[in-house]
């Protein structure tokens, strides 16, 4: 692994390590760029996101051992009448979140640098597929979690052997806790907002919708935000195959967030170039519910330079389009179907839309 860190706020570059999950002046880290996609150097032969292994930060063979054969999920059209509104399934990956895309590149550089423990924070989805990757690699893991988190999440890291840890107070406050639990010899903190390896599981999305539809990109990526895993993923992978010279031109990014807590969205709509921290009102799509992203500013500065926008859904919204798609055989949890409702509502004749559905309906019981 010869790719180094670079500081968003100062610009030290310093390399990977266990301990280092930000600048010593406390700013977030991104991943130097990598190699350059090469559709030719995609292994045909392996039916999961490590097909891509060209351009992710692993060795050689490391993943065979942790790979739960997370990727390459379904796209399909839901809505009669509508075939360009496509639905990515991402909620069918081994965990049942996309989260997995993350936490397999995540554990297994984790397992290459030495990690001898993990410690992670979540609303649910990506504690549990943190915790089932550690599992795999024979890592012993804590996931610390709001006290609110749905008891369907927290039984499936539990039985994934997982320490799990639930923090009275906000998804802000399990946070905290997980920093404080950071720093002792060999134990890595998987954040899935402040590692950027997890980054790099994320930014496959980019790839296989690239793949799937013949090496082109849709015009439109609809995608839920609260602390922005997903977006800053995608816009990785579709950077990559700009630059690259593949997939045309790079989709437009519409994120959605939840009305009751929407920070990101409240920033694109004033102008501003900082998101403020908000309070968080209660909603149903609790796994978008992040009243203070850290990569606020940088989801923003994503979602602005694709041309897209930043949309709020209402619970109200969030539950009618999740009852349609169970109507149509795809039952997902509330964040997902906040994303779906937002697309529905897109006026039509900007070409192909791709929403990712990005969590399962039984997620939340
Ligand atoms: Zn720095």
């Amino acid at each position: 692994m010869q790719r180094q860190t670079v500081c968003r706020a100062c610009a030290r570059r310093a390399p990977l390590s266990v301990e280092r999950w930000r600048c010593e002046c406390g700013g977030l880290l991104d991943l130097e760029a990598g190699p350059r996609f090469d559709p030719g150097r995609v292994e045909a032969e392996t039916w999961s996101l490590w097909r891509y292994r060209h351009v992710l930060p692993v060795g050689p063979e490391r993943w065979r051992g942790v790979t739960l054969g997370e990727g390459c999920t379904p796209l399909v059209a839901p809505e009669p009448g509508r075939p360009d509104l496509l639905a990515k399934l991402d909620f069918l990956l081994p965990t049942l979140s996309f989260k997995d895309r993350g936490a397999a590149v995540l554990v297994t550089a984790a397992a290459e640098l030495g990690a001898v423990g993990l410690i992670a924070d979540s609303s649910g989805n990506a504690g549990t597929a943190i915790a089932a990757y550690a599992a795999r690699a024979g890592i012993p893991c804590t996931v610390y979690v709001p006290a609110t988190t749905p008891p369907s999440k927290l039984g499936q890291a539990r039985r994934h052997g997982a320490s799990v840890i639930a923090v009275p107070g906000s998804r802000e406050d399990a946070a905290a806790a997980a920093r404080q639990a950071t720093g002792a010899p060999g134990v890595l903190y998987a954040s899935h907002v402040w590692n950027p390896l997890f980054f790099e599981g994320t930014k496959t999305l980019a790839h296989e919708l690239a793949e799937q539809r013949g090496w082109r990109l849709p015009e439109r990526v609809v995608l839920p935000v609260g602390n922005g895993t997903l977006v800053l993923g995608a816009h990785l992978g579709f950077a990559e195959l700009a630059a690259a010279g593949i997939g045309g031109r790079p989709p437009v990014i519409v994120a959605v967030q939840a009305e009751a807590c929407a920070p990101i969205a409240a920033a694109f709509r004033s102008g501003a170039e900082r998101v403020a921290p908000t309070e968080n009102r209660g909603t149903v799509a609790e796994g978008i519910a992040i009243a203070a992203p850290a990569r606020g500013d940088q989801v923003l500065e994503v979602v602005r330079a694709s041309g897209g926008a930043l949309v709020t859904v209402t619970d109200s919204q969030t539950r009618d389009a999740r009852r349609r798609l169970a109507a149509r055989g795809i039952d997902v949890e509330p964040t997902a179907a906040a994303a779906w409702a937002a697309a529905c509502a897109l006026p039509a004749g900007d070409g192909v839309t791709i929403t990712v559905l990005s969590g399962a309906g039984l997620k939340s019981g």
